[in-house]
């Protein structure tokens, strides 16, 4: 009866759209009590765009601009990408580029040094926002949008506002799981405050914000020390380590290879209710079996 059965979870898994790599994944997945959601590319669609300039005095908001493109030039980042197409006029070389993972870029232009990057950066940089740009950061990050702040020689020249839009089905991703008594979980790289916002949005019960991509698998590992089994969806490169120490790994849509070959369940669309859909099918599936 077990080839049955797996032949007949394997058509309605195909049907749905979900792609079992490893069966034993699938099976564990019907025990899973929490799913930890990843937040860009996740429950958002991962395509940042810039939605805010706030200069803060020596520099003009297009000079801001142009200033951070010129240091995101060669950043491979979503959110670089995203400042190098906001930047109208003519951007400056860069030279010395440097990627700060989790944390931003530095770059050398016009011989000043340039830095573009969030609070964490500032932070390493013992570097406070001046006041005449709190508002709009606040309101920003309040909003959900991520906030990039520009230095140059260690003055704070302004910030940028990033803009990354909720994927329409995530709301509904989470209540379903919440209804079936799964705790829900959103780990980020970005500001407490804008994950806090995103996560209000989305109805997520707990919030890992200011992440480091090399601690995200150490985020699993806290929860499993509560006792919990967890499911981890990710998208993105520095997910695999997580997708890895997950009970189960789900890579999502068009993920990265190296999240894809981390993965136990891979999701066919970038809808994050086919992780409901997944614990469903395992549910149907080996309940059969015992
Ligand atoms: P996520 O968890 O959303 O994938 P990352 O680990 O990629 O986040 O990045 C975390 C944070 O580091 C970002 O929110 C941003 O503040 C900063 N950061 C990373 N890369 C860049 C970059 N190229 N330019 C500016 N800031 C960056
Ligand atoms: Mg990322």
């Amino acid at each position: 009866a077990i080839p049955l059965v797996i032949a007949i979870s394997t058509a309605m898994s195909a049907r749905a759209g979900i792609l079992v790599k490893d069966r034993l994944a699938l099976e564990r997945m019907r025990q899973v009590d929490a799913v930890l959601f990843d937040k860009t590319g996740t429950l958002t669609m991962g395509r940042p765009a810039v939605s805010g300039v706030a200069a803060a005095g020596p520099v003009s908001e297009d000079e801001l601009l142009a200033l951070a493109a010129a240091a995101e030039r060669d950043s491979e980042h979503p959110l670089a990408k995203a400042v190098v197409a906001a930047a109208s006029g003519p951007v400056p070389v860069a030279t010395e580029f440097r990627s700060l993972t989790g944390k931003g870029v530095r770059a050398v232009v016009d011989g000043a040094q340039v830095s573009v990057g969030g609070p964490g950066l500032l932070r390493d940089l013992s570097l406070a926002a001046p006041s005449s740009i709190a508002s709009s950061v606040d309101e920003w990050a309040a909003a959900g949008s991520t906030v990039l702040y520009v230095v140059r020689d260690g003055d704070v020249l302004g910030a940028l506002a990033l803009a990354d839009e909720i994927r329409p089905e995530s709301r509904e991703a989470v209540a379903l799981l919440r209804a079936e008594k799964v705790h829900t979980v959103m780990i980020t790289g970005d500001a407490r405050n804008v994950a806090e916002s995103v996560a209000a949005k989305v109805g997520i019960d707990e919030v890992f914000a200011e992440v480091l991509p090399e601690d995200k698998d150490a985020a699993v590992a806290s929860l499993q020390q509560r006792g919990l089994s967890v499911a981890m969806v990710g998208d993105g490169v520095n997910d695999a380590p997580a997708l890895a120490r997950a009970d189960v790994g789900v890579a999502i849509g068009a993920g990265t290879d190296v999240a894809v070959e981390s993965a136990g369940v891979v999701l066919a669309s970038d809808d994050p209710r086919g992780v409901v859909s997944a614990r469903r099918l395992s549910t149907a599936s080996y309940r059969k079996m015992v």
